[in-house]
């Protein structure tokens, strides 16, 4: 059973990054602008490796109805709903742009829908979006179609909505069930309805429900938490994923009305994680890793035991890795040995659409170095094994020499029980498959110990 101990736990850097993006959002410059990206668009298109392999795409849908407080992403908070099908022509634009470079339509094998809410697009609009999608864009047969709900905007007959459009996998936003808890973040939502939801979901056939949870939140108690815990049991979904909540007013202006006196302490956070930990465990529930849980016999669960996990901007996946063209503002694509992030302002993501400009506003062209720290860290998040001779051939060092450094900080780990060595390679624990980020966290040149991330 998984579980850490009070003296970890309390040892235990929860500030680590989750490595959404090696490097991480700190090192994205301004001076990758447009240009940039347009040429690795363009030097996909020139590879015979990637051209004829599949993207992926992710759309950011900005627009909410509400603000939660703990909110960290790029959103408008409006009611006025006229908003939206301007902002799909400006999509539109944006994928006419991106496919011209890449020199004609790519094929796509997955889809996500995030946001922002996108239930807050009306079913005629989420139609309107898939048919621009197709415009520029072939579906790969058995296309993974996924997307964010937030249960206060949908209901029976948009469920079905989604269905027709071809949706796999819902991820619903619960956060809490604690009603003090939900108003101290300004989300009230309903349990009932949550559950009649996800009862619906089923009986039209989607593959996959996932539910989302917050822990740290504000008025977030053991006893609460475990309430809320028992309450996501009763949903029985087929993942769950339990995100650490981050107090960083400084980089997120909801966040400022999160009284800081309600949040719970540090190791207060690190037990409640614990706490799940053992009870999504003992439900049933396979440890996927950092966030994730999910039940014997879904696709990452089958993947996590054949080995072939992979982690993107988005989370873990159980297909090869693919490049993500990311549409919308604010967001974050990767693209061969770049990453790229878009106008975080809907004003400038317009104004860079209307000069026909792609509009990234920053992003990082990875180094070999980057590359090569970037591969140790995915394959240590999605594998737990790295095999030096194998690193030593595809990068052309000698492992030992060139993380010497590291070494010394592995062979401390080793001693806390969280990885082990050997003369060819390293393997994380059990143990350390909780404290991953740690493990990782060895690798990446940039990040301080006691630094916080905002990824
Ligand atoms: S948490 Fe989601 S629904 Fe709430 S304000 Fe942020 S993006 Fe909107």
């Amino acid at each position: 059973m998984l579980s850490l101990s009070q003296a970890l736990l309390e040892h235990y850097d929860a500030q680590a990054p989750t490595y959404q993006t090696y490097p991480g959002f700190e090192q994205f410059k301004q001076a990758f602008g447009p240009r940039h990206y347009a040429q690795a668009l363009e030097h996909r298109r020139q590879s015979v490796l990637t051209r004829l392999k599949p993207l992926s795409i992710y759309v950011h849908l900005p627009f909410c109805e509400k603000l939660c407080y703990f909110c960290n992403r790029d959103k408008i908070v409006t009611k006025r709903y006229s908003k939206t099908l301007a902002y799909l022509e400006l999509i539109e634009q944006e994928l006419k742009l991106q496919v011209e470079h890449l020199g004609g339509k790519p094929k796509i094998s997955q889809l996500h829908l995030t946001g922002g809410t996108p239930t807050y697009l009306h079913e005629s609009e989420l139609e309107s979006l898939d048919t621009i999608l197709k415009s520029y864009t072939v579906f790969t047969p058995n296309i993974d179609m996924s997307l964010d709900i937030d249960p206060r905007t949908i209901n029976n007959h948009g469920l079905a909505a989604l269905h027709h459009l071809g949706f796999k996998r819902l991820n619903f936003g619960v956060q809490d069930c604690d009603v003090s808890v939900q108003r101290a973040v300004h989300r009230l939502q309903d349990f009932d309805a949550i559950q009649g939801l996800i009862e619906h979901s089923r009986v039209l056939g989607f593959e996959c429900c996932s539910l989302e949870l917050l822990y740290g939140l504000p008025k977030q108690t053991q006893r609460s938490f475990e309430a809320t815990l028992s309450r996501v049991l009763e949903l029985d979904s087929d993942r769950v994923k339990l995100t650490l909540y981050r107090h960083q007013p400084e980089h997120f202006s909801p966040q400022n009305k999160i009284k800081a006196q309600d949040l719970p302490s540090k190791l207060l956070a690190l037990k409640l994680f614990n706490t799940a930990l053992t009870t999504l465990n003992q439900a049933g529930y396979e440890y996927i890793g950092l966030d994730l849980f999910a039940k014997d016999g879904d696709p990452l669960s089958v993947a996590k035991r054949r080995g072939s996990l992979s982690r993107n901007f988005l989370g873990f996946g159980h297909q090869p890795h693919t490049d993500l063209m990311a549409l919308g503002m604010s967001g974050v694509g990767s693209m061969g040995s770049t990453y790229s992030q878009n106008a975080t302002t809907l004003e400038e993501y317009r104004l860079f659409l209307e000069r026909k400009q792609l509009p990234v506003v920053k992003g990082c062209a990875l180094s070999r170095d980057d590359l090569l720290r970037k591969s140790i860290i995915m394959t240590l998040m999605c594998q737990g094994h790295v095999s030096f001779d194998a690193i030593d051939e595809a990068y052309l060092i000698d492992f030992d020499a060139y993380f010497a450094q590291e070494m010394k900080q592995l062979r401390r780990l080793e001693a806390e029980g969280l990885v082990k060595l050997s003369a060819k390679s390293l393997d994380v624990t059990e143990l350390g498959r909780i404290l991953v980020r740690t493990i990782a966290a060895v690798f990446d040149r940039y990040w301080t110990p006691g630094l916080s991330s905002t990824v």
